[in-house]
Formats: C-alpha cells, sequence, structure tokens
C-alpha cells in the first residue's frame, strides 16, 4: 500500500527498497503521532528560531549519515546515486514521520543541482558534501531594495581586484540569514553589458569582513527575514560558480528549483482541517464538507505536479509542467486553506491566543509567503502566458541598454 491508500504492485527491488527505507525511519524519525499538528514556525523568540533551525540542521545530518540525503545526487559528492523512484519511495515513507530538515532543505533544494551543472569540479567537491549534511548552511543572497521581480536590475557591485572579488552593496529578504555560514550571491561584475549579461553568481562565507547581518523585524515579532550589507568584503577567485559576467544561467537554475521546491506542497493540511472541523463541531456541515473535499483534491493534484516537475528537473530535460504553475497552484490553495481554516473556527479561531488559534493565523497570513517568495504570482503567471500560451512579452524596453543606462529609481 502506497501513500493516500493506492494500492500498487511493487518490485521486489522495490519492496526491499522500501523495507529498507522504513527501517531507517522507525530508528531515527519522530513519528507523526508524537508531533503537535498545531505547531507553528513562527517564533518572535530567536533562541527557539534557532533551536528550530538547529534541529533542521541535524535531521539532516542524519539522512546524510545513513545515506539518505540527496538520494538521486551523484554518489562521488555524497549522494547515494539512486533512480527517481527511490526518491518517490522514500517521500512517501516520510510523510508518516514528522522529523524534517526545514529552511536547509530549501537551499539544498536550490544550490544542489545548480552547483551540480555549473560548478567546477574543485566546487563540486568543496562544497557539495558539506551542503548535503548542512555542516554549512547556505542563505540566498538574491533581493535588493530596487531588484525584486527585476531581478536583473540588481545594483550589488563585484570588483576583480587580484585573486579576489571586492563585493559593495545590499540584500533584503535573505531568509535565516542570520544562521547561515555561507550565502550564494548575485552580484554586477559588468555595468556597461545589457543587464541580464553583467551578472556574477558567487559563493560567499558569510564571515568574511565586511558582511553585516540585521534581521527584520516582522509584525508577529519573529525575524526571518533579514537585511545583509557588503562593503569591501573579499571573495576569492575560486569562489565564482560558471563564467565571469554569465551568472544569470545558474540564477535561473536556482529561481527554477525554488519555484518546484515551494510547489511541491508540505505535510497534509487538509487533513488538519478535517480535525478542525471536528473540534468545532463542523464536519456535518455541507459547505464545510465541500471546502475539506476540494482542500484534498487541491493537496493531491500539488503532489502529483510536484513529482513530475522533480523528475524533469532531475534529469535535466524538459517539464511538461512547468514549476511556476505548480507554484501559483500552490500559492492559491494557501490562500483557500487559510481562509477555509477561518470558515470553520470563526472568531475564536482568528484571535484565540491557544495553539490552534496560532496555527489558523499562520494558515490565514501565511498564504503571502508562497505568493511573494520565489517570485510573486503576478510574475509567474506573466511567465506562464509568454511562455506557455504564446502571449506577447511585456514592454521591455532596457532589454538591450547598458545596465548603467537603465532609469533606476
Ligand atoms: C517568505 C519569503 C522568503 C524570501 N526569501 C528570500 C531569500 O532568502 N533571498 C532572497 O534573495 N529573496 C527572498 N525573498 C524575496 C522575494 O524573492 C521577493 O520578495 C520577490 O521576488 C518580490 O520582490 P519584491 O518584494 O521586491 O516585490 P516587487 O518586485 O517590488 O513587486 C511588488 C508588486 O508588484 C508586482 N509586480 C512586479 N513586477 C510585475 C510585473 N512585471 N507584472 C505584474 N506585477 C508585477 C508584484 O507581483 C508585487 O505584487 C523572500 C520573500 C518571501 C515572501
Amino acid at each position: 500500500m502506497s501513500e493516500q491508500g493506492q494500492t500498487e504492485v511493487e518490485s521486489p527491488d522495490r519492496r526491499a527498497f522500501r523495507v529498507e527505507v522504513r527501517s531507517f525511519l522507525d530508528a531515527h524519525a519522530e513519528p507523526l503521532a508524537e508531533v503537535d499538528p498545531w505547531a507553528v514556525s513562527d517564533f518572535p523568540d530567536d533562541a527557539e528560531a534557532e533551536a528550530y533551525f538547529s534541529r533542521g540542521r541535524a535531521w539532516q545530518a542524519t539522512l546524510a549519515d545513513h545515506g539518505w540525503a540527496g538520494i538521486t545526487w551523484p554518489a562521488e559528492y555524497g549522494g547515494r546515486g539512486g533512480d527517481a523512484w527511490m526518491g518517490r519511495v522514500f517521500a512517501e515513507e516520510a510523510a508518516r514521520f514528522g522529523s524534517h530538515s526545514g529552511f536547509v532543505s530549501a537551499t539544498i533544494a536550490m544550490l544542489g543541482p545548480t552547483l551540480l551543472a555549473w560548478g567546477s569540479e574543485a566546487q563540486k567537491q568543496r562544497f557539495i558534501p558539506p551542503l548535503l549534511r548542512a555542516d554549512e548552511a547556505w542563505c540566498q543572497l538574491f533581493s535588493e531594495p530596487g531588484a525584486g521581480s527585476d531581478l536583473a536590475g540588481l545594483a550589488t557591485r563585484a570588483v576583480l581586484d587580484g585573486d579576489s572579488f571586492v563585493v559593495d552593496g545590499q540584500k533584503v529578504w535573505s531568509s535565516c540569514a542570520q544562521f547561515c555560514d555561507w550565502g550564494f550571491l548575485l552580484a554586477r561584475t559588468d555595468l556597461d553589458a545589457p543587464k541580464h549579461q553583467g551578472i556574477s553568481f558567487f559563493l560567499m562565507d558569510m564571515s568574511t569582513p565586511g558582511v553585516e547581518v540585521r534581521p527584520l523585524v516582522q509584525a508577529n515579532g519573529s525575524t526571518h527575514f533579514n537585511e545583509v550589507f557588503l562593503t569591501g568584503a573579499r571573495i576569492p577567485v575560486e569562489q565564482l560558480v560558471g563564467d565571469l559576467h554569465g551568472g544569470w544561467g545558474a540564477a535561473r537554475m536556482v529561481l527554477a528549483n525554488e519555484a518546484a521546491f515551494i510547489g511541491r506542497g508540505g505535510g497534509s493540511t487538509a487533513h488538519r482541517l478535517v480535525e478542525l472541523a471536528r473540534m468545532f463541531r463542523r464536519q456535518d456541515d455541507p459547505v464545510v464538507r465541500q471546502g475539506l473535499a476540494d482542500a484534498f483534491i487541491r493537496e493531491q493534484i500539488i503532489r502529483l505536479l510536484g513529482r513530475r516537475i522533480r523528475a524533469a528537473l532531475r534529469q535535466d530535460g524538459p517539464s511538461v509542467v512547468d514549476p511556476a504553475l505548480t507554484k501559483v497552484f500552490a500559492a492559491e490553495s494557501k490562500a483557500r486553506n487559510g481562509q477555509l481554516a477561518t470558515a470553520i473556527s470563526g472568531a475564536a479561531g482568528v484571535v484565540g491566543p491557544d495553539p490552534v488559534g496560532r496555527w489558523v493565523q499562520a494558515e490565514l497570513i501565511n498564504r503571502f509567503t508562497i505568493s511573494i517568495g520565489g517570485g510573486t504570482t503576478e510574475v509567474q503567471k506573466n511567465n506562464l502566458a509568454e511562455r506557455w500560451l504564446g502571449l506577447p512579452r511585456e514592454p521591455w524596453s532596457d532589454k538591450d541598454l547598458p545596465w548603467r543606462d537603465v532609469p533606476r529609481s
């Protein structure tokens, strides 16, 4: 029996693999029944936030130590060298447990495939094994105060000086940067080229002199985001990924993997919504029941789309499902789940300070994490319209202009 009650006849090697996965998880992972279903990961307390981050890292190390990190990644860089179906079987079995790698799984998903495709042999050997084991935690240093949706307009500068680049500028919205050891950074290395053609991709040690991380306090008191100020920070030339000025290809690969990661769907919200309906005695309400079935259907669609996209990304082939599509779908699904949670719980859920109330509030508010992070829904829809519907491009007057001549606020 596979997840969600589908019966499949498995080949003997798959069955044996599943047994191996189960025995690892039974021995090391936290059973779902022992996990608080109403826990949220917004921590006003910095120590709690750091402890949560560290627990994710520790689980990633456990996975790596037992050969379950990077199941499809090449064995020479610390992966298992397995097939796509192995990753699926592992994910199906792991869904019965609460252990997860938290934030580091996002940057592993973004940076790992990018380094495999664009990194030098020395970079792969140096950086992929500790990335996979989370011995080194990574943050994404892309967005700037003047470059979010228009990322290619970024203004952080990197100037070659001897055997290192000197970096000056500012990044923003850098998730968990205060806990990370390394960052993957986009910086402008050619001011005279059109904006997409003058960007380079760097790996930067966050303890480099001239790197200052300042947490941003959100309305709920947590500090998930940071500003990162770069003042004369030196990055050795060996940490340039790909060609000088040619970083946009690697950046796009990070963004595609980020969209696929965000759109993959996480644990089952539908089942928690059912539990919520029971708690508030709304399970017989026909409108609520329709909403719950709808949530379940959306969750299944996201899971299946995510599976196809990940398989295509792993094989570096064209995907029949654009990562932008599943990200947009997941963002809209998250918004509908938040509305359903508040409709079920009513005022008690929206204002309640108890764990269930906090979960409902997080479901409602966190819709924006998916619809903005990793590229906004509006921008993803633009991309889909151009790539799949053949609609005309948005006006793009600065396409061939040297970056230094592009008007900026
Ligand atoms: C939870 C979360 C985590 C994040 N983590 C990171 C991180 O770790 N590292 C990092 O570098 N960044 C991170 N970001 C930043 C994120 O990538 C940007 O917020 C996002 O790309 C949007 O950029 P912006 O905020 O500057 O909005 P803007 O680009 O200023 O957009 C403002 C509004 O205008 C709309 N808009 C803009 N251009 C168009 C267009 N052409 N057509 C239609 N509408 C348009 C947008 O949809 C949006 O509604 C994170 C964001 C979130 C929410």
